[in-house]
């Protein structure tokens, strides 16, 4: 059984934009970070200097955005590992006994890494 590596290859770029598009909402690159790294955008300076309320609001935003941030970010590592997987002729494979992963399980996650039998693993 032969995987359409062109058809998942369009379905994963596709979700790392929109994946990219949602971090860029929420976060930024660190500047200081040679490798692709990203962080939650924090509070403006001219809000640090607002009463004590709005402060707990900006707050309670970066931490949610923080949340959220790990969470895209964890996806968005999966799909561009997935391309890497792609190019290398591994794709496709589980990771945990080396056989082929269920194609209906690669429709629904491109970037799975486990077959189903191995999905807690
Ligand atoms: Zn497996």
């Amino acid at each position: 059984m032969e995987i359409d590596t062109i058809k998942f290859k369009e379905k994963l770029e596709t979700e790392m934009e929109t994946l990219h598009g949602e971090m860029q909402k929420i976060a930024r690159v660190n500047p200081d970070s040679e490798k692709e790294d990203w962080e939650a955008k924090g509070p403006d300076l001219n809000v640090l200097q607002a009463d004590q309320n709005q402060r707990a609001d900006v707050q309670r935003e970066y931490e949610l955005n923080n949340t959220l941030l790990k969470d895209i970010e964890t996806r968005y590592n999966g799909v561009k590992e997935a391309l890497v997987r792609i190019e290398d002729g591994t794709y496709g494979v589980c990771s945990v006994g080396g056989e082929q992963i269920e194609l209906d399980r690669l429709e629904a996650n491109p970037a799975a890494t486990t077959c189903k039998a191995h999905l807690s693993e």
